[in-house]
């Protein structure tokens, strides 16, 4: 990263005291500058653990939320993955590092683009960005190892619930959008679904239909 040597210090100071463990995903966190990210005046602050405007007023996961549900999602490093809500591309960067294909879709235009910039700045050939609405997942690469969502919708979308694959995992924020959502992590067993409860978070909300910037 482009940090200053003591900025990429607190950086990975921050991730590791809010729980990030994971020495796979601190790495990826180390090797993906965030600065590149964020644009104009918070471009300053991209190395803090705070999530921080973009673009189409959406907001760039904080750092140690990112790495929290990049951890929870248990990569095997050969997983098919699903991201709903690309935003910055921050977060999708970081699992291209830890997954075989990385799907990841937004409903804002403009989002995609930048982001698909950046993937081919920092030459990762194996993220997919795509201007769609995430509430159906993405019938056409379906089923997944994996899916993460990073805008909270009251209730896991069962379409994407539909293309997780038996054993597959799936990170989310539920809740109403104004209060404290829970970050869950839902598994599919042979015979239903399993639902962990991680951890309080707050995102911006799933929002149905395409951004009208497209
Ligand atoms: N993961 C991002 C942060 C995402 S912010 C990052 O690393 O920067 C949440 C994103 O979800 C926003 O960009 C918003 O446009 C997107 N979003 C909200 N509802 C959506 C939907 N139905 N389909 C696809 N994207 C959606």
């Amino acid at each position: 990263m482009s940090a200053s040597p003591e900025q990429q210090m607190q950086f990975l100071y921050a991730l590791r005291s809010k729980g990030v463990t994971d020495k796979t995903v601190l790495s990826a966190m180390e090797r993906i500058d965030r600065g590149l990210f964020i644009k104009g005046y918070f471009a300053e602050r991209a190395y803090e653990d705070m999530p921080l405007p973009i673009a189409c007023g959406q907001t760039i996961s904080q750092p140690s939320v990112v790495g929290i549900m990049t951890q929870a999602l248990k990569l095997s490093g050969r997983d098919k993955v699903l991201e709903v809500g690309t935003g910055s591309g921050y977060q999708a960067a970081i699992l291209s590092l830890l997954a075989r294909r990385v799907y990841t879709v937004d409903r804002h235009q403009r989002l995609v683009r930048e982001a698909r910039e950046i993937f081919e700045h920092l030459a990762l050939p194996n993220i997919t960005a795509m201007t769609s609405d995430g509430c159906f997942g993405l019938e056409d690469q379906a089923p997944f190892d994996r899916i993460m969502v990073t805008a909270a919708a009251e209730d896991p979308p069962s379409p994407l619930l539909a293309q997780l694959k038996i054993g597959g995992i799936m990170v989310l924020p539920v809740g109403q959008s104004d209060t404290v959502q829970s970050l869950i992590r839902v598994t599919r067993l042979e015979t239903g679904f399993d639902y962990e409860e991680l951890r309080p978070v707050r995102f911006v909300p799933l929002v149905e239909g395409l951004g009208k910037d497209t």
